[in-house]
């Protein structure tokens, strides 16, 4: 058995930590704005723009209301729609495959690979038909998926790919920032996201002229020059306070990814330090790649997930579920046919992963608590669940 750590509790996110240590910086740019009473998109806006193109290294960067809808549009633009199929991972945020079903067109699921938690690059081939239109990977937890087989087969069919990075903003892929990897990419600003803004907000980026221009017609009601609509959007602006702010923690951002990724390593010694690494499986970073770690989840067998986390909770250490339910089970896609099976390896993580704390601002002693907690609760619940578990 091991010693008890100390209790100290660990929210799940811990926002107003990271206010603190921003808060003289916030203030005027907030303030700057209010003066200008220049609210919806405007210099602010196209400043982050400028910066954002730069921190990916695309030509272009496009800002819109929400991750959401940085999906979207780019669909849009692209002009899928009705009869169109794209290609796209079961296991993320909604939005991922609710973007696709709002243009009208069927996400097609492929399954993810199993330590990474991305789809599968071998698995896409066989998912393309006469009707794909594109693919869209999702950088989950702050891992890039694996881009240059995708780029590989979208040649092959001329797809576009468009990158899901909500959660993995400064993720590097073989030496190239996530944004830059496919043909349009989304941000998201969401607050818990590791850019977040004080709201909603979300941006793309492009390395093609046309296709940011469109972007940026599109999230005006495509409306181009003042009050002329050749086709229609919709209302997908950003605020330029969101900006201002985003603008400040921008150049934050890779100081604090140093820390999650300190964080992340400090996880792993004590996993491995409390003899913990045969239970728990741990975040795996793929040679060549830099993880941000939006999430830092591990896996441990179903049966004990969930009594697991009810643990932590009375301990007051906040954990989440990302995603409970994988997205070709969802009722409202029901239509899609789709039945548990179908895709084991998403079904399998929606079953066995939980996320625990991770922030820059996250300490060592409430990591030792986390961890300490997990050995006791193996120590005290486990072993006999995990030997029946295996026999079965
Ligand atoms: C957060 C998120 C989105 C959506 O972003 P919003 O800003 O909340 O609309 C899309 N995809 C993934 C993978 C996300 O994590």
């Amino acid at each position: 058995m091991s010693a008890a750590p100390r209790s100290v509790s660990v929210p799940a996110l811990n926002l107003k930590a990271q206010y603190e240590t921003i808060r003289d910086e916030i203030e005027p740019v907030i303030k700057r704005v209010i003066e200008s009473q220049m609210f919806v998109l405007g210099p602010e806006v196209e400043e982050l723009e400028k910066e954002l193109a730069l921190y990916c290294g695309t030509a272009r960067a496009v800002g819109c209301a929400s991750g959401s809808d940085a999906l979207l549009l780019p669909l849009m633009t692209l002009g899928i729609g009705p009869g169109d199929e794209v290609i796209t991972t079961p296991y993320s945020f909604f939005a991922t495959a609710g973007s696709i079903w709002r243009t009208g067109a069927r996400p097609i699921f492929v399954d993810i690979e199993p330590d990474t938690y991305n789809i599968d690059p071998e698995r896409i081939a066989a998912a393309v038909t006469p009707r794909t239109k594109a693919i869209i990977p999702v950088h989950l937890y702050g891992q890039a998926a694996d881009m240059d087989p995708i780029m590989a087969i979208a040649a092959q069919h001329s797809l576009h790919v468009i990158e899901d990075a909500a959660q993995a903003i400064g993720a590097v892929y073989k030496g190239k920032r996530v944004g830059g990897l496919g043909h349009i990419a989304a941000f998201s600003f969401y607050p818990s996201k590791n850019l977040g803004g004080f709201g909603d907000g979300g941006l793309m980026t492009t390395d093609d002229p046309v296709i940011a221009r469109s972007l940026a017609r599109l999230r005006v009601h495509g409306m181009e020059p003042k009050y002329h609509h050749h086709e229609v959007g919709f209302n997908s602006r950003l605020d330029a306070l969101q900006a201002a702010i985003l603008r400040v923690k921008l150049r934050r951002l890779d100081g604090w990814t140093l820390d999650r990724r300190q964080a992340a390593a400090r996880y792993q010694s004590l996993f491995e330090a409390h003899g913990l690494t045969e239970w728990v499986g741990l975040p795996r970073e793929r040679e060549g790649l830099v993880s941000v770690f939006n999430q830092y989840v591990i896996r441990v067998p179903g049966s004990m997930r969930d009594p697991l986390r009810e643990a932590l909770t009375a301990r007051q250490i906040g954990t989440e579920i990302y995603y409970p339910v994988p997205l070709h089970l969802q009722p409202c896609f029901a239509s899609l046919g789709h039945k548990p099976g179908d895709f084991p390896h998403s079904e399998a993580a929606a079953r066995e992963t939980l996320a625990l704390p991770i922030y820059p601002e996250l300490t060592d002693e409430q990591q030792h608590f986390v961890v300490g907690s997990i050995r006791q609760f193996l120590d005290a619940h486990a072993h006999a669940r995990l030997a029946a578990d295996r026999a079965a």
